[in-house]
């Protein structure tokens, strides 16, 4: 099956962005560009311009646009049965369940929702069902746009005219063991952490950060949630970037990757905490249905089928490597863990450069002012890698580092 490009979508960039500002809120800012289809790790736009994906949909398509074993299991599933919403079971979500807890390595369960925000919401709520009141969150962290997860957000500028949140949630320094100690008591239900803080800039904490924070969650009985949204599912190069710290969370929430593009969110919970939203605590008339968690079952059959989480350490080596090794002056460090990369500028100009990178035909993500996000699918070969760092010199020599000017 091939997704060839098709040609020019009618009107082009230029006319589906008019509409798109007349019809849609203003919520996201000035859309960058109007995408029509891809293939594999390449995607073209509605002028029939081709790119070369590194933001992967921001790390939620895995393996990249249009994989087979995606594209079979979604197309059974919904001509199979599309949905039975939360009053009946199918065996999707319990083969999910089922192969999640299997890969994390402890008895557990899991609860099935529709996007990373609401995979914390539920986490959310399992930490007010243990009777606390506190919790404890990082400085720049991100967590969503719901009203329990916008609390958890370390990133007040985010929270600015949604007030009030639900309260009494304390945010501490990312990577600072002893500021969190100070601030976890006996009154903190949880304490939720980011293996890498995505949205903050790809920051990854000092080596037994993990370790410590479950050290201290533990001495206080508070139930410790590794927010692995972007992080879980092979982005790393390990299923749960969680295992790479050696550390067992009582709860992990996913979305993102996991079913490399249809919507889904997962909060898994082991020991007590699974029992905690039971019964009838919460739920989701979406959440569970078939037709994302056949994906889902793909995506785990594929990255296994497929040795992906080797792949993934290798190109994200390859690329972080082949950055540094440029030596250009604008590329102040690498940072990142597999395939989750953040490159550092000297300078900010982040979005100059994703514009100046757009215009080469390469898709990148100014995540902070002076940090490009690099989440290309899983499934990137060397090829690509390779295009990606010949192209790379040319679009950073584009942003003058005296002046900043293109
Ligand atoms: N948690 C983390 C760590 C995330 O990176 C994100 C999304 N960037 C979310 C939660 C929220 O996910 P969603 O946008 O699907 O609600």
């Amino acid at each position: 099956m091939s997704n060839a490009p098709e040609g020019k979508a009618s009107g082009g960039n230029a006319a589906l962005a008019a509409r798109w500002r007349g019809a849609l809120m203003d919520n996201y800012g000035t859309p960058r560009l109007a995408l029509t289809h891809g293939e594999g790790p390449r995607l073209w736009d509605a002028d029939g311009k081709e790119y070369l994906d590194f933001v992967g949909g921001i790390a939620v398509s895995s393996l990249g646009t249009g994989h087979p074993a995606v594209v079979r299991a979604v197309s059974e599933q919904v001509a199979r049965l599309g949905h039975v919403s939360n009053l009946y079971i199918a065996e999707p979500p319990v083969a999910l369940a089922e192969r999640l807890l299997g890969l994390a390595g402890r008895p557990g369960r899991a609860f099935f929702c529709n996007s990373g925000a609401e995979a914390v919401e539920a986490a959310f709520k399992i930490g007010r069902r243990t009777g606390r009141p506190h919790m404890v969150a990082t400085e720049g962290g991100f967590h969503g746009r719901t009203m329990g997860a916008l609390a958890l957000t370390g990133q007040p500028a985010k929270q600015v005219g949604f007030g009030p949140l639900p309260g009494d949630v304390t945010h501490v320094p990312y990577g600072d063991a002893a500021a969190l100690r100070a601030a976890v008591t006996e009154r903190t239900a949880l304490v939720i952490v980011e293996p890498v803080q995505g949205e903050n800039g790809v920051v990854v904490p000092p080596e037994g950060y993990l370790a410590a924070v479950r050290d201290i969650t533990r001495a206080t009985g508070s139930l410790l949630v590794l927010d692995e949204v972007q992080t879980g599912i092979g982005r790393t190069g390990h299923w749960f970037a969680g295992q790479a710290a050696g550390v067992e969370p009582d709860v992990v929430t996913l979305a993102k990757g996991l079913a490399a593009g249809l919507p889904i969110g997962a909060t898994l919970a082991f020991g007590p905490a699974a029992d905690l939203l039971a019964p009838g605590g919460h739920g989701s008339t979406f959440g569970g249905n078939p037709v994302s968690c056949a994906a889902a079952l793909a995506v785990l059959d594929t990255i296994e089928s497929e040795n992906l989480l080797q792949r993934v350490k290798d190109a994200g080596e390859r690329l972080r490597d082949g950055i540094w090794g440029l030596g250009h002056p604008l590329v102040d460090r690498v940072r990142g863990a597999g395939l989750l990369l953040g490159i550092v500028l000297t300078e900010p100009r982040a979005p100059q450069v994703q514009q100046a990178a757009q215009d080469a035909g390469l898709l990148v993500n100014a995540v902070a002012p002076d940090v490009l996000r690099l989440a290309p699918p899983l499934i990137i070969g060397d090829a690509e890698v390779d295009a990606f760092l010949t192209a790379l010199p040319g679009v950073l020599d584009i942003v003058d580092t005296s002046t900043g000017e293109r």
